[in-house]
């Protein structure tokens, strides 16, 4: 199993809501050229190969296992570099490759004392603390409600934008939080500010959309939450 990780455009995540799409859109489309060429280089070199589908398993959980990042309390991978500015897929061969292994970068303890996204999410889809589920202590996400926005809403993905690694990187928020105990850009507008796509108006630290009970609950959108 190989999970190939491409990092998103940087200026039009900072744009996210508003520019998000193009930007998830583009880069997705890359990453997929890019693993087909490498399916093929391999298959050229004797070996079997083939490209998977998100449909075909998790890649985040592999991710994780290869050494690529850590989950976030936004339940994205966050890689070192980019946080979860990136995207993943999958391809599985039997050329021979080195296995990589987890690696605990800090990022847990980033997230708790961050906890940014929990904040600014404009649905309030992120709990604050992880949870036992399934024998595994994790963020269980409210999808309900961050499916909706994410339909409604171009997108959302408030919770990348907002994300003091993704828009810094860990070095320099380690950094930070080792110099002063801070979390790098926390209370700024500069990294917690968005531009509603719904109403036009740009949200800064502390303010949040207001939006209907029936945001919530469109009609047409029967979810099955598991
Ligand atoms: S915004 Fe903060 S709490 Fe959320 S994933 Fe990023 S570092 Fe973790
Ligand atoms: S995508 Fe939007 S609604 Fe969903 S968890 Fe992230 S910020 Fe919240």
């Amino acid at each position: 199993m190989v999970i190939a990780v491409l990092e998103q455009n940087y200026e039009s995540t900072q744009a996210i809501p508003r520019a998000g799409l193009p930007a998830a859109f583009d880069s997705e489309a890359e990453s997929l050229e890019l693993t087909v060429r490498l399916v093929r280089f391999l298959q050229a070199r004797g070996y079997r190969a083939r490209a998977h589908g998100k449909m075909d398993a998790q890649t985040i959980p592999f991710a994780i296992a290869a050494g690529l990042g850590q989950l976030g309390l936004n339940r994205q991978l966050l890689t070192p570099a980019a946080g979860s500015r990136c995207r993943l897929t999958m391809l599985t061969t039997d050329a021979p490759l080195a296995m990589g292994d987890a690696v605990d970068y800090g990022l847990h303890g980033i997230c708790d004392r961050c906890q940014v996204c929990v904040h600014r999410c404009p649905v309030g889809a992120i709990p604050k603390r992880r949870k036992m589920h399934r024998g595994v202590e994790k963020i269980k996400i409210n999808q309900k409600r961050c499916f909706a926005t994410v339909a409604q809403a171009d997108g959302c993905a408030v919770c990348m934008k907002v994300c003091p690694v993704q828009r810094y990187g860990l070095a320099a928020v380690l950094s930070e939080f080792a110099h002063s105990g801070r979390i790098l850009g926390r209370g700024s507008d500069q990294l917690e500010g968005y531009d509603w796509p719904l109403d036009g108006r740009h949200y800064g630290p502390g303010e949040r959309p207001r939006l209907p009970i029936a945001f919530h609950d469109p009609p047409g959108f029967g979810f099955r939450v598991h």
